[in-house]
């Protein structure tokens, strides 16, 4: 089965900032999916904040299986519903990708549970990512550490919860360390944040990092049908338990009753 890649940028750097608009000509999204288209995966979509709905209509997510996430400066016009609406879909098994400062957006605060907050400096500085686990299938094809000659700095503390898997630690040059590549479950969903991609260097043009999201994106695609009431709190009654019972004792509740949200 080949999944269905989806690529969410915000945009707004690349449309007023010369600069970036350098780099990337055809967007972040743009040069994420060549990247991915060239590294075998046929099916790979772009939606920017500007789509109707940031493009993330619940038609476009029941369609794909696996969504990368690029943002910065305009976490705050992701509407909540749409948030809600990615999350439901993690939750029923599609993979999410989120890259650089895309730690401060809505979808990874509201799965995360906790204010994934860091600290950072823009120096135009060397980054080493050092590989933690070169059989993990997000580090297949790579050298014992990735270096970036110019990056955004990214420390510690980084407010996230307890991965599952940490399968990468920056160096920076200005002495700093962070855990640049962590895995999550959330429900069937499998998450991936993955650290470098300041918009002010060409990134997502190293042949390595772009290694890196390619992988992610293989190993983030859950095939499993869709855990589709993931959300749903069924009551089940005594008679129709796994084996019957004959319901006694004291009750709060009457037959057939809705739990309580
Ligand atoms: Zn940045």
């Amino acid at each position: 089965m080949t999944p269905r890649i989806l690529i969410w940028n915000e945009n707004v750097h690349e449309r007023t900032n010369e600069l970036v608009r350098g780099l990337y000509p055809q967007g972040i999204h743009g040069a994420l999916r060549e990247a991915l288209l060239a590294r075998g995966f046929a099916d790979v979509a772009t939606v920017t904040l500007q789509d109707p709905e940031h493009g993330l209509t619940e038609a476009r997510l029941a369609a794909t299986d696996v969504l990368v996430w690029w943002g910065h400066k305009a976490h705050g016009e992701v509407s909540d519903a749409a948030v809600e609406r990615v999350a439901l879909r993690v939750w029923q098994g599609m993979g999410l990708i989120v890259l650089h400062s895309g730690h401060f957006s809505k979808i990874f605060k509201r799965l995360m549970g906790t204010p994934c907050a860091l600290k950072w400096r823009e120096a135009g500085e060397i980054e080493r990512l050092w590989c933690l686990n070169p059989g993990h299938p997000i580090a297949a094809g790579l050298p014992p550490y990735i270096e970036i000659p110019q990056e955004e700095m990214y420390g510690e503390p980084f407010s996230v919860p307890e991965p599952l898997e940490t399968l990468f630690i920056s160096w920076f040059a200005g002495g700093e360390v962070f855990r640049s590549g962590m895995t999550w479950l959330r429900g069937a969903g499998r998450i991936f944040y993955f650290r470098p991609g300041h918009e002010a260097y060409p990134t997502y043009h190293n042949a390595h990092v772009q290694q890196v999201i390619a992988n992610a994106a293989r190993w983030a695609f859950n095939p499993a049908p869709a855990w589709v009431d993931v959300t749903a709190a069924p009551n089940v009654p005594a008679e129709a338990a796994p084996s019957p019972l004959k319901a006694q004792g004291a009750r709060l509740h009457g037959d057939g009753e809705q739990g309580y949200r």
